[in-house]
Order: structure tokens, then sequence, then C-alpha cells
């Protein structure tokens, strides 16, 4: 069985998030247990070829979409670890991911939709033999009905899962963006709120076979119509083939053992061995960052900043542990305008601490010296559909100090492996925080606590029996 899975990120090679971690670490542990593989990118201009191995074209196509010039694409095959990967390259003056970031655009669903037909083009000139299309997000789920309409009906059968990383972005577009792919009906495809508007992530929903999302408990919330963004009326339509599985991390990427990245890397079998790693590597990291050194405990926060991730409270928590006599960490691109104001004002009001530090850009050399020095993350997320971070931090022992949704609430158990709050409000979150400095001076359970995170397995093994049992049923 071929497994392919289209995607627009891949870690770390082009990522902004958890997705790029996801479609990465999966495909390494299906590769790992022998299943053919294949991961199909756009070839985005930050995506070297350099860092890849044996690039080459495998062929290339002039395509005419609609009333542009006609304009050619090259497909490469390459690896990257091992994994096989092909970009797909369309060439100027359609610069369609010749362009600084990954998302963002004006023409995102244009762009994407481009990506969908020429992956299924690709498919299609390759004449793979049946087998599973898995799908991400928004940008690729209208594979699920372009696949149906032009190239099932010349006789391929494979098989589409969609995963849905994040039900909050859709992909809505207006119906012209999809006149270049000839459907002739698109009637049950509209938007719930904007019916003026296609939505794209509900033609990934109807015509998957399979839809699968990240966690239990969020496989659960998005049928509510707290958590489903307007799809939940659909997805409770299409319960029956929902399934929430709870992604795993890259223990060999995430290994605090041998991470080389690290001034003082972690001792096995020895939990008492830990307090002292992370006091070298808490140094360092002031240090680097001209703090000054405390003995207070360190909270760190790693995130994207924009709704989705509780932004008030975070604002809120670091002047809660910086009045404590905490110190505080946080790497945090900016994603939305709603945020920018919020956290220019919070450095501004913090610019000369010496125990904070905010750190507005993505980078993940930081992110790990991040993990390995810190002794809590905050993590107040409005909704999580799983979150990687409190489980990176779990196999840092670095405590995560979460709101009980989606897949925190799956994978955080409090005062056993983490600090847990219920409600979204300051008052809770202040607890939590309050919570968290108490039990720094609590030596025997926190030493519970680590142990209880060295016995947390996040591997990908469990999981991928239950998406190798989707794939073949
Ligand atoms: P999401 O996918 O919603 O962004 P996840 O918790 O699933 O959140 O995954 C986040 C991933 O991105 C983790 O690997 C985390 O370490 C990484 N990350 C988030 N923000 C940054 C940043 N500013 N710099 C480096 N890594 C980051």
């Amino acid at each position: 069985m071929l497994i392919i899975h289209i995607a627009t990120e891949l870690a770390p090679i082009a990522k902004t998030g958890g997705l790029g971690d996801v479609v990465y670490s999966l495909s390494k542990e299906l590769a790992r247990q022998g299943h053919q593989l294949r991961i199909i990118l756009p070839k985005y201009k930050t995506l070297s070829l350099d860092a890849l191995d044996d690039a080459q074209i495998v062929f290339k196509k002039k395509f005419t979409f609609h009333e542009s010039k006609p304009f050619e694409v090259v497909f490469w095959n390459a690896s990257y670890n091992s994994l096989p990967i092909t970009l797909i390259d369309p060439q100027p003056p359609e610069a369609v991911f010749n362009r600084d970031g990954i998302y963002g655009e004006a023409d995102d669903a244009h762009r994407f939709l481009i990506f969908c037909f020429l992956t299924l083009e690709y498919i299609s000139f390759c004449n793979f033999p049946a087998s599973i299309l898995h799908l991400h997000d928004w940008p690729t789920a209208a594979i699920a009905l372009l696949y149906k309409h032009h190239y099932q009906q010349k006789g391929s059968k494979h098989k589409i899962v969609l995963t849905i990383h994040n039900i909050l972005h859709q992909g809505k577009c207006p119906p012209e963006t999809l006149s270049f792919l000839s459907f002739n009906n698109l009637s049950d495809v509209e938007d719930p709120c904007q019916p003026y508007l296609i939505n794209l992530l509900k033609i990934g929903i109807i015509h998957s076979d399979y839809l699968t999302t990240v966690s239990p408990t969020y496989a659960k919330e998005i049928q509510t119509p707290l958590f489903g963004y307007h799809l939940d009326p659909l997805l409770r339509n299409y319960r029956d083939k929902l399934h929430g599985i709870l992604n795993g991390i890259d223990l060999d990427y995430w290994n605090p053992y041998l991470d080389k990245a690290l001034p003082a890397p972690y001792p096995k079998n020895s939990i008492t061995g830990i307090f002292e790693v992370k006091r070298k590597n808490k140094e360092y990291l002031y240090n680097h960052l001209h703090l000054t050194s405390s003995k207070a405990p360190l909270f760190a926060c790693i995130t994207r900043l924009d709704e989705q991730k509780g932004p008030h409270l975070i604002a809120h928590g670091v002047k809660t542990i910086l009045k404590q006599g905490g110190s505080c960490i946080i790497l945090g691109k900016v994603v939305s305008s709603l945020t920018q104001e919020l956290f220019d004002h919070l450095r501004q009001t913090y610019a000369n601490h010496p125990h904070f530090h905010f750190h507005d850009q993505f980078d993940e050399g930081l992110a790990k010296l991040l993990y390995a020095a810190a002794d809590f993350i905050i993590i107040p997320s409005l909704f999580e559909p799983c979150g990687l971070t409190q489980m990176i931090a779990m196999r840092y022992f670095t405590i995560p100090i979460v709101r009980t949704t989606g897949g925190l609430a799956d994978t955080v158990q409090d005062l056993e492996t983490g600090i847990c709050f219920k409600e979204m409000s300051t008052e809770h979150f202040d607890h939590a925080i309050e919570k968290a400095f108490s039990l720094y001076q609590d030596k025997p359970l926190l030493e519970h606590l680590l142990k209880m995170m060295s016995l947390k397995d996040f591997s990908w093994k469990t999981s991928v029996k239950k998406y190798l049992e989707l794939y073949s049923a």
C-alpha cells in the first residue's frame, strides 16, 4: 500500500507550526514500519533544494488555467532524511509559491487549489497503484472532490483520508476561484455563514472517505457549536467516518538525552539529576539572553501568538509570574493583527525587566533551549486540537500549565503530569500559576511529576496503528 501525504508543511524544511511536525513524524514512523510512502509539497521559495537529497526533475509540463497565459510546472522528486518527497514548482510569471512565506497571501485559496490540481496531475502521470491520498487541512481538502470529479472516473482507485488539524481555518473563497477546475455543480459546498462563498474544508469533509482529527477530545469538541466554527452540524452528520487520533512527536528529534543543541544534555534514569541539568541550561540561557540569574522558577511560552492560544491570558500570566518573582520567556511569533497591539504593549511595559524576555520570531534552536531550561510552560489555549508543545515540554521535563481542552485534556493530568485549569479566566489561570510556585517548593511532589512524565509515551506507535486500520479498512 502506497501512502501519499499531500500537505503544505513538512518540518523542519517548511514549518509554521504543529502541522509540519505531524506530517514529518507520522511519515517517518510509517516508513520505519516498512510502509511505502511519499509526501507531496509545494516548492516554496524558502524551501531550498540544498536541504534535500537526490533532487531531480521528474517531468515538466505546460498548463493553462482559465484565462491565464500557459505556464510551465516542474515536478521534482527528492528525499529528505530518506523520506521520498515530491515538490511542485509552478514557474513564473505565475509566482504561485515563489513568495516569502507559506500562508497569508490574499490569493491563498487560489494558490492551494492550483497545488491540489497539479498534485492530482502528478499522481495521474505516475500511474500509482491503488493508494491512500492523505490530505491535511483546508489547503488540500478540495482534492477529495477534484479526484471524484476528474480522476476516479478515469479508473484510478485511491482512498481519501482528510485530517483536520484545526477547524478554525476553513479556506473560504468566492466560487470564481474554483472556475478553472470546471466543476459543473458546487451547490452543497457553500459556507454555512457566508453562502456566497465556497468552503474548501467543507468540500473535504463531505467528499473524503475518512475524516480524522488530532485528538479524541477535539473530535468530540468540533461536533459542538462552541468549537465547530459552524461546521459542527455537518460533522455530526458525518460522525461515523470521523476519528480522533492523538498526534505523537518525533522522539529522535526531540531527544533531551542526545540533543546536541543543549549545553547540558539530560541524564538517563536519574530524576534528581534533572534538577541540576535544568539549572545549567537555565544559566546558559539567562547569559545568552542577558537576563539576570534567579533561583525562582522559569516559565516559558512557545507558540504562534494568535487568538487560539489565549493571548490575553498569556499577557496576564506574564504580569502574575513577574509579580511573584518568577522569570518568564516568551518565544512567540505574532501572527494576528488582533494580538499585535497587546504584545507590543507587553514588550514596552517590561522592556528592561531583568527576568523577562520576548522573542517575536520563529526560532527552533531557541525553542529547544527553552524547553530544556524552563521549569514550566504556559499553554492557556482557548482551544487546542492536539498541541505538541505540551508533549515536547514533558519530554524535556518541563511542567505544562494547560487549559483542559482538546489534546491538552487528553495528554496532561492535573498534579500528575502538569497543572490544569478549566475556565478561560484570569482568576483560574492565576490560581494555576500560584499552584506552580508552590509545586516548585515541594520537592517530593515535583519529583512525582517528573517521574510520571518520564513514563509517558509520546511516540507514534499507538496512533500509527489507528491510521493503518483506517487506511486498510
Ligand atoms: P500549532 O500547530 O497550533 O502552532 P502545536 O503545539 O501543535 O501548535 O505545535 C507548535 C510547534 O511549533 C511546536 O513544534 C513548537 O515548538 C513550534 N513553535 C511554535 N512557535 C514557535 C516559535 N516561535 N519558535 C520556534 N518554534 C515554535
